[in-house]
């Protein structure tokens, strides 16, 4: 069996760029910055999107996931080239990360693609907050060269974590996902927020249940949701 240390040292002396690129990707991966931006990265986020859905699922409280997607981005790598296009990510992530909360979290999630996850934010501040991004990011504007000034748009979709439930990652951003096409069908430069799932027993919910029965203290904190069972959030 092979030692280690020389299978290393004999695909460094075989080819020592391969070998460096492989290692330099293997650095990226565990890194959890994005070296363009300086935003937490995709894999950083997503482990802030377990956290977040550990808590909601114990604590009911309400967490909006927000996925912002530059409009048609690839018009400014083709006109301009993408030394420009990569000045236009740096001055969005900066724009983004002035209009988040200490205790929010700011990703570049992919290529012109950013996340944002905000705690205790409920129902109608969402859009509001989301369209305060969606503002200030085209309100922003990129000094290119002494004559050429530009600006770009955001589409933003967004979901809700479902509270006292557990979820996935991947199905919390699907959902947001879903929202960011409708944006972006809906003609772009816009906010479509899901819906805030009602997954707490209402008064009128509790009366149907129970009936004439008398209900145990603390009980109004359940979950009836009817997918529950399922499991698939
Ligand atoms: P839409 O409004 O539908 O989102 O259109 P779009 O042009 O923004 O979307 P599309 O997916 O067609 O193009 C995204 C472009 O983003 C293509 C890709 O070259 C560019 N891109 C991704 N990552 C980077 C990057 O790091 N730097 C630069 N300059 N461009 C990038
Ligand atoms: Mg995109
Ligand atoms: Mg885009």
């Amino acid at each position: 069996m092979g030692h280690p240390e020389s299978a290393q040292q004999s695909a460094l002396a075989e080819n020592p760029v391969a070998y460096l690129q492989t290692l330099l990707d293997g650095l990226c991966d565990l890194s959890l910055q994005d070296a363009l931006t300086g935003l937490a990265n995709r894999r950083h986020f997503r482990s802030v999107l377990e956290r977040e859905l550990d808590r909601v699922s114990r604590s009911g409280e309400g967490v909006l996931l927000l996925m912002l997607d530059i409009d048609h981005f690839k018009r400014i790598n083709d006109t301009y080239g993408h030394v420009v296009g990569d000045k236009v990510l740096q001055a969005v992530a900066n724009t983004l990360a002035g209009c988040i909360r200490p205790m929010d979290s700011l990703a570049r999630y992919g290529g012109e693609e950013f996340a944002v996850v905000l705690p205790a934010c409920q129902g109608p501040f969402g859009q509001i907050v989301a369209e305060r991004i969606r503002l200030a990011v085209a309100n922003t504007v990129v000094q290119v060269d002494p004559r050429t000034e530009l600006s770009v748009t955001i589409s933003i979709g967004g979901a809700f974590a479902l509270q006292w439930v557990r979820s996935t990652p991947s199905l919390w951003l699907d959902r947001a996902d879903n929202q960011l096409y409708k944006a972006k069908s809906a003609g772009r430069n816009r906010v479509c927020i899901e819906n805030q799932p009602n997954s707490t027993v209402s008064a009128e919910e509790k009366s149907l249940l129970f009936g004439a029965l008398h209900a145990p203290s603390g009980w109004d904190q359940l979950p009836v949701n009817p997918e529950i069972s399922d499991g698939a959030y």
